[in-house]
């Protein structure tokens, strides 16, 4: 069980029981959060303040990723052209999301599970589809761990990779744990992203960097979340890309998860490079979406921690925020009706908007 404390009056961290993948802890001050809600409607301009409020140096300490060396990070924004944006099939990701959530409980090497693998690549059927399949060695066992990787190769060098885990928590098993939002919504949205990254005629490169979109396993812990008994398909990916030396060609990292919540407040992540954050802050201002794109900062520990730690230019996607204090977190209740096509459409858009600034650079 672990619950973060907090001294921040009436603004409480949200609950994180065990088993909890990831550790939010809140950097703001209570009067800080009313003068953001005042301004939340600017997210990009007010980022910068909250980047600079006082954060709570306890709980800021107990973070574990560094964050990005930004030398390397590129500047400002990319300068608006006039390529259309983006849209996502909305219905079609929110439809993705009802069926992989009508698996039922999904944790490592389970049927489910095994279903559905098969799911996901009868979907990319045509696509250049890899495997990191492997074992892990847990405190509850070995568990089979496959991640699912898709690449669509562009015409620069270089590559940018968008992750989203698929497994829901063994310790949830056998309690009508279905992970709507935690873990379907993720898969769900990356299933989308192929269908707009692979249009064109076969075998024809798109313009832009390569993208890899990568089904990640084992995000969950199989006991108690700690820095053994997490991100179990990521550490195993991001060590065995610094060895092949694919980590030097990422040109950025961002990972989904949780943004199925109708009521959509995607947060900023103090472990996330703050230049990637910012573009895709841009983005989501292109597309009228920058009120869903909070100025509030918390440390989460998520798949791309694996990637941070090796100084891939990373950020988390994620809304923690899920039904009041989080209450939907890794509970029966996290269901489909707390779900809304809209916000998969918001981060569907806005993440796609990113990969084009990014292409422009
Ligand atoms: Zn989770």
């Amino acid at each position: 069980m672990k619950r973060l404390e907090t001294n921040i009056g009436s603004w409480q961290a949200f609950p994180c029981d065990a088993p909890c993948p990831l550790w939010l802890r809140i950097c703001l001050t209570l009067p800080l959060a009313i003068a953001l809600a005042s301004t939340v409607a600017c997210a990009k301009g007010t980022s910068a303040n909250a980047a600079n409020a006082a954060p709570n140096s306890e709980l800021k300490s107990q973070s574990t990723a560094a964050t990005p060396a930004p030398e390397t990070a590129p500047s400002a924004a990319a300068a608006p052209d006039n390529a259309p944006l983006p849209h996502i099939d909305a219905k079609r990701a929110f439809q993705y999301t009802r069926e992989v959530t009508a698996f039922g409980e999904r944790y490592m090497g389970n049927e489910n599970h095994k279903k559905l693998e098969r799911y996901i690549i009868d979907h990319l059927k045509g696509d250049q589809v890899e495997d990191d399949a492997f074992t892990a060695d847990t405190v509850e066992g070995k568990f089979p761990v496959r991640n699912i990787i898709a690449k669509f190769p562009g015409t620069k060098d270089g590559i940018i990779v968008i992750l989203g885990h698929y497994d829901t928590n063994y310790p949830l098993r056998n309690t009508g744990y279905v992970g709507a939002n935690d873990g379907g919504s993720s898969t769900a949205i990356l299933l989308e992203y192929a269908n707009q990254l692979r249009g064109g005629a076969a075998g024809k490169k798109r313009d832009g960097y390569s993208v890899w979109l990568v089904w990640t396993d084992g995000e969950e812990a199989v006991k108690t979340w700690s820095a053994t008994d997490v991100l179990y398909g990521t550490h195993h990916l991001a060590e065995k890309w610094e060895k092949d030396g694919t980590l030097k060609k990422i040109k950025a990292l961002m990972v989904m998860d949780m943004i199925g919540d109708a009521d959509l407040d995607i947060l900023r992540d103090t472990n996330s490079a703050p230049w990637l954050l910012d573009l895709i802050y841009a983005a989501a201002e292109r597309l009228g979406y920058q009120s869903h794109f909070n100025a509030y900062e918390a440390d989460i520990q998520d798949d791309h921690i694996p990637f941070v730690k090796r100084g891939v230019p990373s950020a988390d996607v994620i809304d923690l925020d899920y039904g009041y204090h989080n209450v939907f977190h890794h509970t029966p209740q996290d269901t489909m009706d707390k779900l809304s096509p809209k916000s998969l459409e918001i981060v569907g858009d806005t993440t796609l908007e990113t990969i084009h600034l990014l292409d422009q650079r």
